[in-house]
């Protein structure tokens, strides 16, 4: 894993926006946020889901959290400016933002994905981090020190066979990031970096590889700790790179 511990207090008094927080990593992403001091902003399309996530961050007594269900397949700009001021009335500022939210889509000879399924693949996982990174721009810039997480994937950086318009959406991602790291080096306190996760116990690694063991990976709680060091100020000044969940 990551070689990073946390303390306790490492996120106090940040506001951090993931997306995709109702399940798998985006749900151990907010959580963990919040247990280590977090406003967080739980953004997705399954409002039941984000209410658990809600309920078990007072349960335990953390920073109270927001609820943002926005369905990032439909959303249009005027949905992201409005986040925006929203966030802005209520906390002023954002010092990080987790673009987790994907679909895995079709896995399948790229002569055979159908353009719609390409077309709304493309939407949630790359023109939908897009055009929310851009709404929240202001936000992140009031922050001292915010921190923007693309997260990608293995074959986001080395393709392979038939994983189709995800793997490339996932290149995407890691254009996306690297173009910006590079217009914020030296012009802004915003540090852009991506995280790979590696496999790791979900509904999309079960959807993947329906034939495997789910005990083989680590749960999404166990691959926090370089989601907490690029969100929190020891990671200030790392910019542009490309990281392991794994280490
Ligand atoms: P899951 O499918 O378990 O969770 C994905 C989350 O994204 C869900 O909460 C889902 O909402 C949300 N989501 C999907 N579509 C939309 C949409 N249109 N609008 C809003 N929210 C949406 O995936 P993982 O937790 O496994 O994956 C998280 C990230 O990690 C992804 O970017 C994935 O590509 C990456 N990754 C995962 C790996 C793994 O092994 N698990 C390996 C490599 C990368 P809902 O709950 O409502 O469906």
């Amino acid at each position: 894993m990551f070689d990073y511990s946390a303390p306790q207090d490492l996120l106090k008094g940040r506001v951090i926006l993931v997306t995709g927080a109702g399940d798998g990593i985006g749900r151990a992403c907010a959580l963990s946020c919040a247990a280590h001091g977090a406003s967080v902003v739980l953004l997705g399309r399954t409002l039941s889901k984000l209410e658990a996530v809600y309920d078990e961050i007072e349960a335990a007594g953390h920073p109270q959290p927001a609820i943002c269900p926005l369905n990032l397949e439909t959303a249009a700009e005027k949905d992201y400016d409005e986040l925006a001021d929203q966030l802005f009335d209520t906390f002023g500022k954002l010092d990080g933002l987790v673009h987790n939210a994907a679909l895995l889509g079709p896995r399948t000879l790229l002569d055979s994905v159908k353009n719609e399924a390409w077309q709304q693949l493309m939407q949630v996982n790359v023109n939908a981090p897009f055009a929310l990174t851009k709404a929240m721009m202001p936000l992140l810039r009031t922050a001292p020190d915010a921190s923007v997480i693309f997260v990608s994937s293995s074959v986001g950086r080395k393709a392979r066979a038939y994983w189709g318009p995800y793997a490339v959406s996932k290149f995407a991602i890691e254009g996306l990031m690297q173009v910006m790291a590079d217009e914020q080096e030296g012009t802004s306190e915003i540090r852009v970096n991506s995280v790979n996760p590696g496999a790791t116990r979900t509904a999309m690694r079960k959807a993947a590889y329906p034939a495997e063991e789910p005990e083989k990976n680590p749960e999404p709680a166990q691959i926090m700790p370089v989601f907490l060091y690029l969100l929190g100020p020891d990671s200030k000044g790392v910019n542009g790179q490309a990281l392991d969940a794994r280490g």
